[in-house]
């Protein structure tokens, strides 16, 4: 029997990856020799395969051997495969138009919690969201004293390939797109500066009375993680209107919670130049934390006011009065943001020794979300400071902690999601041997600077110290396991503005009597 030319193979592919379209993709079936003449120009094909098919791939498989062909063939250069895979599933993909037509006729014909499913499968099946890394992250449940924090190891956050080198030459001299969230972005081709983003669909939305867009996020830290961004670039606000914004937000589209990173360096996220929140399927950990102590406005009286017993400092507001709940919200931000309790380290704004300027520290990471008909924001105090003591931010995890987590403590942190740096996944692999007694132990070498393992000394020493080096795997696993949950517990505790300690409370309890005066 002759082998089968590839050209062959990889034009069967083609018909695999086009029915998988019209499948999963909602490309319409009067498109589908349009589409196919594309993908065989770009795939130097000269024609279709024509007979029923052999193959049993999945879409997976199939975009695998056309990029790998594509890279045989010198159609396009190692190093280019994801923009290249990009590319395809670009073309599979209706254009932005019919997309979003498509969106609000299922919205307007079932709910508006089903039109969002339809696109998070689209945006699965064109892989913008790529599942199978996605599957790769290490994900598990940590029952710690205040509720559980969910943590999770994430490998899927592509980390720049060796390969990528090669296209140095194409660095962008252009500052376009000017961020991630821009718009712009829809379409692009990408270089090395900017995702490909052939495959993102962005759903225009108005949010009091401006143009904004939601888009999932490509790398779902949680269940249809999305991102509500405005149409215009300008930088991360808090203030009355974005309360306005997420209650208007989740009213309509009561499925999903909203929140925002706090505007302010350390404590905010990892982009403040574009105005943005983050929402999703709204199960995260703070959301079950029980009230501690309740408390009444005497100004607003539809509206519940309580602590959470929580990591951090968190009030919550509920209320079937929407106007007051927002309200109520905008009151917490004024009387925070100048709010100083210098005896628990709170400052809420201070002079910058270097240009002179007043500078804010006292901000919220606000949380917005219906229970049935109420709706409830949770607050998040939150505080920027550093002092000499504390270079990183004295709400901010101090340097011991930060072989786990450096980055700022944003948002789904705050709301205990962890989402920590993919490189934890084979450090510590490697430091389970030493607790196996499968590598032997040489704390002089590990501190050496150029062991990637150096940064995890006292780590190592710790979980030695109190376990030994004759565990069992599983034994080793679990006790890593341990270390990182109470460090994830740690770093929550440090964001506290507000200690859990009876002093703490105490200084809590006067603030909120002061706002709810
Ligand atoms: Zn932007």
């Amino acid at each position: 029997m002759s082998r089968r030319k590839t050209t062959d193979i990889i034009a069967e592919c083609v018909e695999q990856l086009l029915d998988h379209a019209v499948e999963n993709i909602s490309l319409p079936q009067e498109d589908v020799i349009y589409v196919r003449n594309l993908l065989l120009s770009r795939l130097k094909l000269e024609e279709p395969f024509d007979e029923p098919f052999k193959l049993d791939y999945d879409f997976q498989d199939s975009i695998a051997r056309i990029v790998a062909y594509a890279v045989n063939k010198k159609i396009i250069d190692p190093g280019e495969e994801l923009f290249f895979e990009t590319e395809i599933f670009g073309m599979l993909t209706p254009p932005p138009s019919a997309i979003t037509e498509q969106f609000d006729n299922v919205a307007a014909d079932k709910s508006i919690e089903e039109a969002c499913s339809w696109l998070f499968s689209l945006s699965k099946a064109n892989n913008y969201i790529r599942m199978p890394d996605i599957k790769k992250n290490v994900k598990w449940t940590a029952e710690n004293q205040r509720g559980n924090i969910q943590i999770t190891i994430n490998t899927a956050k592509p980390e720049k390939d060796a390969k990528q080198v090669l296209l140095e030459s194409k660095t962008p001299t252009a500052n376009y797109p000017r961020c991630a969230l821009c718009p712009e972005n829809v379409g692009f081709a990408g270089n090395l500066k900017r995702a490909a983003r052939q495959t993102l669909r962005i759903i225009p939305v108005s949010l009091t009375d401006e143009p904004w867009y939601m888009q999932f996020s490509p790398y779902v830290y949680y269940d249809q993680h999305l991102i509500v961004f405005s149409q215009e670039h300008r930088p991360m606000e808090l203030n009355l209107k974005s309360f306005e914004r997420m209650a208007e937000f989740v009213y309509n589209t009561p499925h999903y919670f909203l929140g925002a990173n706090a505007p302010l360096p350390i404590v905010g996220g990892s982009i403040l130049s574009h105005d943005h929140y983050q929402g999703g399927s709204k199960v995260l950990p703070v959301f079950s934390a029980p009230a501690r102590k309740h408390y009444q406005f005497s100004t607003l009286p539809d509206v519940k006011v309580s602590v959470v017993n929580w990591y951090n400092s968190v009030i919550r507001l509920e209320s079937r009065n929407i106007t007051q709940a927002v309200s109520a919200a905008g009151a917490l931000l004024n009387v925070w943001s100048t709010y100083n309790a210098p005896e628990v380290d709170i400052i809420s704004s201070s002079i910058d020794p270097v240009d002179g300027r007043e500078k804010q520290h006292n901000t919220i990471t606000p949380i917005a979300r219906m229970n049935d008909r109420d709706i409830c924001f949770d607050l998040i105090l939150r505080n920027n400071r550093t002092d000499s003591k504390h270079p990183f931010g004295i709400f901010h995890p101090a340097e011991e902690l930060h072989n786990i987590k450096k980055e700022s403590i944003g948002l789904i942190e705050a709301m205990g999601l962890f989402i920590l740096p993919g490189r934890l996944e084979s450090e510590t692999r490697e430091i389970m041997k030493y607790l196996t007694g499968e590598l032997r132990l040489d704390f002089a070498a590990i501190a050496d600077e150029k062991n990637p393992l150096s940064k995890h000394l006292g780590m190592i020493m710790q979980l030695v110290n109190d376990y030994g080096s004759t565990l069992k795997p599983g034994e080793a696993s679990d006790a890593v396991k341990n270390y990182i949950n109470d460090t994830c517990e740690k770093i929550l505790d440090t964001t506290a503005v507000f200690k859990n300690t009876p002093e703490g409370e105490a200084a809590f309890d006067d603030f909120m009597n002061l706002y709810t005066k």
